[in-house]
């Protein structure tokens, strides 16, 4: 170990294999000291079980019921669980002790790490203190700040991940009520590349794989842009199994990730005490932001192939029946130069050609990506490329092949099927008016960035957010935390303290809300709610410990609540807050796909929304076909003395929310103030691995400064590196979207790296 004298961060080896015992230890120990013993116990005990509670961190998907073990659940799926379960309190003397002011100054961290809002809190026009409020107080200031508006477009109703199917229709409708669709939402920072770009391409804005096409009849896997060991842990499970019956992995990433190399399961013997399982068996160092030109490669290579030997390599009978703007496509790859192909990508003609010859031997095909690809200027294009590649031998529509975009927030993707977005179908909102007999507003509404920018300018008074840590999600920190305060309240929906709560309009309301793992009971009784995974299957979940605290409520409750002191019961609130089936009923008329909606959810397991592509290869694109695209491969332009950064999470990390300091897999401990760094430039700076470095982010309006960042030297690309947020996020140009989606571009920011200076 290397420790740097400058702080407290300590650095070794990475790691080669992911979970095994250390894992188990890590989730033990984080399960004792936030719930206890027999709390730990009996809490993790339903996690992922059919009749338990949906894990609040990522949206992988469970087995099949039966299939399921005791323990279905990886290392952060049970800091995630603990972490909310914990028997911490953040009460009314805790703000009567801590100012705003102060708070502010501490991390993420130690911030949530003080434990569960107990009660309603409230921050009057000048205060530096939260002060308790009664439920209908907290419902009358929203109201009345509503009411107030000279247009219902100068709010703005933010939705992170975690809220249930019922949550987020009832948010959906108070938004569109009030008559406005600005519905900013997480998935505007995550997947709205993959939405833009299967849509278009597919008509379907989801992935089309099951779990099943992964475990039993996916011959080969490509995953890019990826890092399962951490993000999506119970993957590895998945993979594991597909490797044991002959599939090939192929990964291309710019960091050799412990999950994508070698898996040790905690369940089985050999991963216990064995060598584990290898993932990959091609590991493709692709660039930061190479990845366009890696699949535009692959896609000339097959090409080639099929000129050489025709009939031999691609799907011709699919792409006949199914398909149009294939004679474009084969056009442009033509006209590609290999040089061009592997300055971009990073990758020699030959890794290519190698991943090529993987993919002919193939009879069925998976792509599965996350962030590493929709967080780029061209990522609406990448994922097109990708749709291509998958088009070209059919592998869409048949067992075991498919585009799998990969979620992160456990219902990330139910939302949106609820309709938190900001530019809904009219289909949709037509079934909304029908339903509810109201007109639903049709303009589109603010997008996250979009609700930033507004918020900047003067635009939007009210900001309400369900859930989330909005400053630490969101681009170009200073910009964002001012733009909170730029507006007159914001109300924040949470289990716990964060950053955004302490960068506030000028009053600011604290609504403390259930976690999954606890019990919710209205009128009509206990109640359960449904959410759905990254493949589609929507599933109840029931927490049952005791509420955190008498005065909660939950997620549904407060929509509601607001709502009614708003509306009154034009539209059955109460109905819909004492009996959450009464929702379900409202989803079954207005979203397609929910029939039989409260049977058929009842199931254990739940059940699978429908996918044309992947039901029945019908393509609801605007031409009726899957689109072959012609997409130009670029990568980012990085001026002499630049490098291209990522930002990325820790494995102590979910999302903006750090649960620990350390990022095991990548041999890092103590510290987040790192930056991953090939030797070759840092050498080039006349910097060595420990050395302090500042980073600065360049772009058209000038240049973001992070200081204060330990050099690790590490396995990357010449010209890459990477770094972790939120810490990073201050680096990230509000302005700096991906084409087509308006994504922040977190995964590619032009950045110096200089000898650290003293702050000024
Ligand atoms: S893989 Fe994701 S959903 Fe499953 S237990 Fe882990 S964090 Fe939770």
């Amino acid at each position: 170990m290397t420790t740097n004298p400058d702080d407290e961060v300590r650095v070794g080896p990475p790691k080669t294999s992911a979970v095994g015992i250390p894992a188990i230890r890590r989730a033990m120990q984080y399960s004792v000291s936030e719930m206890g013993v027999t709390r730990g116990a009996k809490t993790l005990h339903r996690l992922n079980q059919t009749d338990g509670f949906d894990c609040p961190s990522c949206a992988w998907p469970d087995p099949k019921a039966g299939d399921r073990s005791f323990a279905e659940f990886c290392e952060n799926g049970a800091k995630a669980t603990a972490w909310e379960a914990t028997r911490d309190r953040v009460d009314r003397e805790f703000f009567a002790t801590h100012s705003v002011s102060e708070l502010r100054e501490q991390d993420s961290h130690t911030l949530e790490h003080h434990g569960r809002l107990t009660e309603p809190m409230y921050l009057a026009p000048g205060a530096d203190h939260y002060t308790p409020i009664t439920w209908d107080d907290a419902f009358a200031v929203i109201a009345d700040r509503l009411r107030e508006l000279p247009s219902p477009h100068r709010a703005a109703f933010y939705t992170s991940g975690r809220a249930s199917n019922e949550a987020a229709f009832v948010y959906q409708l108070l938004a569109r009520r009030l008559g406005t669709n600005n519905l900013p939402d997480c998935s505007n920072m995550c997947h709205e590349s993959s939405g833009t770009a299967l849509n278009e391409t597919i008509g379907v804005g989801k992935g089309t794989v099951d779990l099943e096409d992964i475990t039993e009849h996916a011959e080969l896997i490509v995953i890019v842009g990826q890092n399962p060991g951490t993000n999506h842990p119970r993957m590895l499970t998945a993979l594991e199994q597909a490797k044991r019956r002959g599939a090939r992995i192929v990964s291309a990433n710019p960091l050799p990730e412990a999950g994508l190399i070698n898996f040790k399961n905690p369940q089985r013997v050999r991963g216990l005490i064995g060598p584990g399982t290898k993932i990959s068996d091609r590991s493709l160092p692709v660039r930061v932001n190479g990845d366009l030109a890696m699949f535009a490669g692959v896609n000339k290579a097959l090409l080639a192939r099929e000129d050489a030997a025709p009939g031999t390599i691609f799907d011709h009978g699919f792409i006949e029946t199914y398909c149009d703007g294939f004679d474009e496509a084969c056009r442009a790859w033509r006209g590609l130069e290999w040089s061009d192909l592997e300055c971009q990508s990073g990758l020699t003609r030959q890794e290519i050609e190698d991943f090529a010859s993987d993919v002919v031997a193939a009879k069925s095909v998976i792509v599965c990506w996350a962030m590493g690809i929709t967080q780029h200027r061209n990522a609406v294009a990448t994922i097109r490329e990708i749709v291509n590649f998958l088009l070209l031998r059919g592998n869409i529509g048949r067992p075991g092949a498919g585009p799998s975009p990969i979620r992160g927030h456990s219902n990330v993707q139910g939302d949106r099927t609820m309709g938190i977005w900001e530019k809904m179908p009219d289909a949709f909102l037509d079934k909304l008016r029908d339903e509810f007999g109201f007109e639903p507003p049709r303009d589109h509404g603010f997008d996250t960035v979009n609700t930033i920018r507004a918020m900047r300018d003067g635009r939007i008074d009210v900001f309400f957010a369900l859930g989330g840590n909005f400053v630490a999600a969101t681009p170009d920190t200073a910009v964002t935390e001012a733009a909170m305060r730029n507006c007159a309240l914001t109300v924040h929906v949470a289990t716990k303290l964060n950053r955004s709560h302490l960068c506030h309009g000028r009053e600011a309301l604290l609504l403390p809300c259930l976690s999954r793992t606890e019990r919710d009971r209205q009128v009509s009784g206990d109640q359960f709610v449904s959410v759905e995974d990254s493949m589609s299957i929507v599933h109840s979940s029931q927490g049952r410990l005791a509420p955190g605290s008498e005065l909660l409520r939950s997620e549904v409750a407060i929509v509601t609540g607001v709502a009614r002191e708003l509306f009154g019961e034009d539209l059955g609130w109460s109905e819909m807050a004492n009996d959450y089936g009464v929702i379900r009923r409202h989803i079954e008329h207005v979203v397609d796909g929910f029939d039989d909606y409260e049977a058929r959810v009842r199931e254990p397991g739940g059940f699978t929304l429908p996918r044309g592509p992947h039901d029945s290869r019908t393509f609801a694109t605007a031409t009726g076909k899957a689109r072959f695209t012609v997409n130009e491969p670029d990568a980012v332009t990085v001026p002499d003395g630049h490098l291209v950064l990522q930002t990325l999470r820790s494995h102590d990390q979910f999302n903006t929310t750090v649960y620990g300091l350390d990022d095991r897999y990548r041999g890092i401990k103590g510290g987040r103030r790192v930056v991953f760094v090939n030797a070759e430039d840092l050498a080039a700076r006349g910097l060595v691995d420990g050395d302090l470095v500042d980073l600065v982010s360049v772009w058209s309006d000038g240049e973001r400064h992070a200081k204060g960042f330990r050099a690790v030297a590490y396995e990357t690309p010449r010209g890459c590196a990477a770094t972790y947020f939120p810490e990073a996020n201050v680096l990230v140009p509000l302005d700096s979207t991906a084409l087509g989606s308006n994504t922040p571009t977190s995964k590619s920011l032009i950045v110096r790296i200089e000898r650290s200076t003293p702050a000024a």
